[in-house]
């Protein structure tokens, strides 16, 4: 008997036919999804202890943030003076390393991510992956964090973002720390895994690379790392050479390394993420946000790179929000083009492309039999039709995170009637918010 049927939804599936049933239905057991198609064949099939009736509602895959930094969702609307950063490094020495990164603790990273794991659920979000970047809670980190999203009930894969910007001691730290927590937590069907990430080439020297890739290969966790986030004049002055270049030397690359924002990669460059199947974290909104330029993914794509999406947890949480800038910022710019795009490719990078991404695309990204249950239920307030012909450009043009009704991850419902049900919604925003004005005070800033 499954534990739980999902019936006669519009039931978009993101499956290798992308097929869609009028009238679908899902059959979930534990975790995983058993039965997927139309609702009279899934019935006849599967009884269940509970089921939820989808009539008149979408049924779509959870959306997956392949990068964030929830903890810094404390930096929010912190009241800095933008106009002071002339360049891109000014903005992380003058304000995000002494003042955000620096002065958050583990109270705040607990806080902070239960708060972004709810805002992420109830907007559709039910993976992301997360680099923690908090100095003074070394070690254990990750543990606050990892426990705020266990009883969130969001899917995740953290890691601690290890860099050498203040001493060596600090990198061995942070590496220790991504050991630590892969080999607790990344067992067989846990929702909750861990990963190693470097915080740039820039950051980073090449030993560290070096070592990074050794864990990754030891332990079979992934990589993640920023990358060409400022132009590589920085890069190639402090070790002779641009950051792509430095992570092709030391080994680093790979299809189990996912780099992020990657805005000022070269043809070659890209050429180089293809032959190692490197996957692609694209946030065209922080990248707006620090006025530091839009990435070439649609070359990326065109050349069958993997690109997902992530809000990088600055200003906002919203999957959504981005999945719609990145499908209008590439048809203005670098050129206007109007076919650059397409509708249905945005709904990717947010779906099946941060699966892949994130290396789970056996697990998570569609709605597939021996997937992990990880559905959304929306209201249809579409003014036009929601089918087979239109789904995914409803997705992408309509859908509104406000519609979002039920989430389910794992095979649990989170989100129900708009409401989280593991948590106390009002609580984790108060404890922000006293978290929030504690550090900004540490920090100076008010
Ligand atoms: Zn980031």
């Amino acid at each position: 008997m499954a534990d739980l049927l999902i019936t006669h939804g519009k039931t978009g599936t993101m499956d290798g036919q992308r097929r869609f049933f009028d009238d679908g239905a899902i059959a979930i057991e534990g975790n995983t999804i058993v039965a997927i198609g139309p609702t009279a064949e899934v019935t006849a099939a599967h009884a269940a202890k509970r089921t939820i009736d989808a009539s008149g509602k979408v049924v779509l895959p959870g959306l997956i943030c392949t990068h964030g930094h929830m903890a810094a969702t404390l930096s929010h609307n912190m009241p800095v003076d933008f106009s002071k950063f002339t360049k891109f490094t000014d903005m992380m020495e003058m304000w995000w390393w002494p003042q955000v990164e620096d002065q958050t603790l583990a109270d705040d990273i607990y806080w902070a991510t239960k708060f972004a794991a709810a805002r992420m659920l109830k907007s559709g979000t039910t993976t992301i992956g997360d680099m923690l970047e908090a100095p003074s809670a070394l070690p254990g980190a990750l543990d606050p964090q990892a426990r705020a999203c266990d009883e969130a009930g969001i899917r995740a894969v953290l890691a601690f973002e290890a860099t050498e910007r203040t001493s060596k001691r600090l990198g061995d730290l942070a590496m220790a720390e991504n050991l630590r927590f892969v080999k607790e937590r990344n067992k067989p069907g846990a929702r909750v895994t861990g990963r190693f990430a470097c915080h740039t080439a820039y950051t980073a020297p090449p030993d560290m690379l070096h070592e990074a890739r050794r864990l990754a290969d030891e332990t079979g966790a992934g990589l993640f790392i920023h990358v060409a986030e400022f132009p590589p004049f920085l890069t190639v002055e402090k070790w002779g050479k641009p950051d792509p270049q430095m992570l092709e030397d030391t080994g680093f690359l790979g299809p189990d390394v996912l780099t992020i924002h990657c805005i000022h990669l070269t043809d070659q460059d890209i050429d180089l993420w293809a032959k190692h199947d490197v996957k692609v974290a694209h946030t065209p909104m922080s990248n707006m946000l620090g006025g530091i330029g839009v990435a070439n993914i649609p070359q990326m794509l065109a050349k069958g790179i993997t690109v997902s999406l992530g809000h990088d947890c600055f200003f906002t949480l919203n999957l959504l929000e981005v999945m719609r800038a990145a499908y209008l910022i590439h048809k203005v710019a670098p050129a206007p083009n109007p076919a650059n795009l397409i509708f249905f490719q945005a709904l990717e990078m947010a779906t099946v492309n941060g699966a892949r991404a994130l290396n789970m695309e056996k697990e998570i990204g569609s709605l597939e039999v021996g997937k992990k249950a990880d559905v959304l239920i929306v209201e249809d307030k579409c003014p036009t039709p929601v089918n087979a012909g239109t789904w995914m450009w409803y997705a992408v043009h309509d859908m509104d995170s406000a519609d979002i009704e039920t989430v389910i991850v794992d095979g649990k419902v989170v989100v129900e009637d708009h409401r989280m049900t593991t948590m106390d919604e009002e609580e984790a925003r108060r404890k922000s918010q006293e978290h929030a004005w504690a550090m900004w005070k540490r920090a100076g800033v008010v």
